[in-house]
């Protein structure tokens, strides 16, 4: 999976993408993330990639023009052959969910725009983006951190990102209901020991705890989940 990543501010986005399991996997050549500067595509002497809105209002708008240059620049890059998807991370998009993070991760290559400031004008977005994404109902300042959780939940779908695959299929959410409560040493810590069971020994009583466990736990933080996960939706 190649990600393509357009962006003013590229460092913002290496700095998150070259640590711990994402800079790990990109390393190994099982993924990569690429950062390109809009405003390498600025063309003029101040390089100034952003104007006032048309019609007022406050704030500065990212032209068409370095967007839609800087894209082309993104697509001359990517195999004819290879399946892609143009995603804009933006509050009006769609709220990030599992179903669609497991559908991006079937791309070889995903380009995500990041906005900035008031936006981008919406001749860009109609001329490059095929889906718009939110990652949830609130307004950052731009769309480099939005981009970098994409870049993270998707790489943790892709073979040999995680060092087991299973990993992320036992979790919260993937599973349709959120993840058992897990100990690690020490056994007892401030008065508390860790359940029994789970020093049993008896795997089939392990799975079994588990499974009522995050029955339990959807009951009591996600209710809206478990009602979901017991009509089969
Ligand atoms: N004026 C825009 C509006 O009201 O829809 C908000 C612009 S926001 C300040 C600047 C950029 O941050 C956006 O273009 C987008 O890329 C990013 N952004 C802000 N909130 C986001 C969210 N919830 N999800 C994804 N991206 C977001």
């Amino acid at each position: 999976m190649n990600f393509h990543i357009m962006t003013l501010f590229p460092a913002m986005v290496e700095a998150v993408c070259s640590e711990s399991i994402i800079g790990r996997a990109r390393e190994a050549g099982i993924i990569s993330v690429r950062e390109y500067d809009i405003r390498d595509h600025a063309n003029n002497k101040h390089n100034k990639v952003d104007d006032t809105p048309y019609g007022g209002g406050m704030g500065m708008l990212m032209a068409a023009p370095p967007v839609c240059e800087c894209f082309d620049e993104v697509v001359a890059g990517i195999p004819e052959d290879h399946s892609r998807l143009t995603v804009y991370m933006s509050p009006k998009g769609k709220i990030l969910d599992h179903e669609t993070v497991k559908r991006l991760s079937g791309y070889d290559d995903l380009i995500i725009l990041c906005g900035h400031y008031e936006g981008i004008d919406e001749r860009a977005i109609e001329e490059i983006v095929d889906e718009q994404i939110s990652i949830g109902d609130y307004v950052l300042t731009g769309g480099e951190l939005p981009a970098c959780i994409l870049v993270d939940c998707v790489s943790r779908l892709i073979p040999g990102v995680l060092a087991d695959s299973v990993c992320y299929e036992d979790e919260s959410i993937a599973s349709g209901l959120l993840e058992y409560p897990q100990y690690t040493r020490p056994y007892r810590y401030r008065g508390k020991t860790v359940p029994d069971v789970l020093l049993s020994g008896h795997h089939e009583n392990v799975a079994k705890w588990r499974a009522e466990q995050a029955l339990k736990m959807t009951e009591k933080y996600r209710p809206d989940l478990l009602e979901k996960y017991k009509n089969g939706d």
